[in-house]
């Protein structure tokens, strides 16, 4: 072997390795771990790739707030509302947020796994202020105990756990006592109106927040009223029978998914088109494929909500909203894929697995065995509809649109017939049992 055969011999092996460290942690496109990171710079340009030799596609003002997908060389992949690109790191400082314990007692670990050493247990409800993220686990700092270390985000909520999810059993019946009290979307005037119930109505009481309560009237309408007109004190005299409280909110003491209420939330919108094929967009083939999941599931019974019905641009916080507006029985939000031209497969991501992660494996066999899709299995992802969902959610990938002849299968009628049914089915083995 000669100087240049060694030379060459070793630029293929750095090829290599570039090529392997950009692609591996590709797997999961959307990126396992995003951050809010915040731009300390005055004028911040976002390039196209990660270089300052790239095209600027758009800038960012100091003190604004985006969200970190990834990491290359120094580089930061952020999006912000419309804009999506690189930024240099130097400018981009992580935002912290407060978080809770929800488990009984979670060990908080020396580093991020589960061989870390145990360096202090941490009871429910515990403030941890959260720093950064790796895999699943979450870097925080423990006021109450002057601590640093790592724990597994599946134990973190964003807010304190309330009694919404609780069971039914814990609820109570109010009578409204306004002549019409309106049933909003969250708990302020500020949120939009489901609807209204009138006067001697009896409702079931979940949660309150502040001088707001979460009720449920027997007709099924969900959401916020003030509290000022809800009386414990069932109405008599002249006023007419109050209309009797269902004995359990949930039908069917067996479970199934008839009257369950499954949030679909299709994926991109409008001027956000998602992943790009050669032929196909993602945001497309996600409104078709959520259609025909919405008419398998109304046709089994079930309560079902569209994020949006057409091709248009939705914050993913209003997507969130309305899992929570409508007290979602399952939030599901279809996604294709996109990162190499070779990758392929289906999956199925959970946020929480105590809240999902069952949601998302029953939803990933019903796809693989229905499909018979390369399966990437259901795992932990970092997306925000899942992060700030109350409600069970999950997000299916249904396939690579960055791959020519996946794309082409998974735009057929026959893929998408079959993937939703997968889906469909998933979520009806789900809901057997609850
Ligand atoms: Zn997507």
């Amino acid at each position: 072997m000669n100087a240049s055969m060694i030379k060459k011999t070793l630029c293929l092996v750095v090829f290599v390795a570039m090529v392997l460290m950009s692609v591996l942690p590709g797997l999961q496109p959307h990126a396992a771990n995003s951050y809010q990171g915040k731009v300390t710079a005055d004028i911040l340009n976002v390039r196209a790739k990660p270089g300052t030799s790239y095209a600027i596609v758009g800038k960012l003002r100091n003190g604004q707030v985006v969200n970190v997908t990834s990491q290359q060389n120094g580089w930061l992949k952020v999006s912000v509302g419309r804009v999506n690109g690189w930024v240099s790191a130097k400018y981009i400082s992580a935002v912290s947020w407060t978080g809770y314990v929800n488990a009984t007692s979670l060990n908080l670990r020396s580093t991020p796994s589960m061989k870390g050493r145990v360096i202090a247990s941490l009871p429910n409800g515990t403030s941890l202020t959260v720093r950064g993220s790796q895999s699943s686990w979450l870097k925080v700092y423990v006021p109450s105990k002057k601590m640093t270390g790592w724990v597994s985000q599946s134990y973190v909520s964003k807010s304190k756990q309330s009694k919404a999810s609780a069971p039914p059993s814990s609820t109570k019946t109010y009578y409204v006592t306004a002549s019409s009290l309106n049933v909003r979307s969250k708990p302020s005037t500020s949120g939009s109106v489901l609807g209204s119930v009138k006067k001697n109505t009896a409702v079931q009481v979940y949660a309150k927040s502040g001088s707001w309560s979460q009720i449920k009237s027997s007709n099924g309408l969900k959401g916020w009223s003030s509290s000022n007109y809800l009386s414990v004190k069932k109405p008599s005299g002249t006023n007419p029978a109050p209309t009797p409280a269902p004995s359990s909110p949930q039908p069917s003491i067996g479970g199934g998914i008839s009257g369950k209420t499954i949030v679909i939330d299709a994926g991109h919108g409008g001027m956000d088109p998602g992943a790009l094929g050669r032929s196909y967009q993602e945001k497309a083939l996600a409104l078709t494929s959520a259609n025909q999941l919405a008419s398998l599931l109304r046709n089994s019974g079930a309560r079902v909500i569209m994020t949006r019905a057409s091709d248009v641009y939705l914050s993913l916080s209003k997507r969130v909203g309305i899992s929570h507006a409508y007290n979602a029985d399952a939030f599901v939000s279809l996604h294709y894929n996109s990162f190499a031209s070779t990758s392929s497969g289906v999956m199925t991501f959970y946020y929480g697995y105590s809240k999902e992660g069952i949601l998302a494996s029953s939803i990933q066999r019903g796809l693989v065995s229905e499909t018979g899709m390369r399966n990437m299995g259901a795992k932990f992802g970092n997306y925000h509809v899942l992060r700030e969902n109350r409600r069970p959610a999950v997000l299916v990938e249904l396939g690579f649109l960055s791959n020519p002849v996946e794309e082409r299968y998974i735009a057929t009628p026959n893929y998408q017939a079959k993937a939703t049914r997968g889906i469909f089915n998933g979520i009806l083995s789900y809901f057997a049992t609850r």
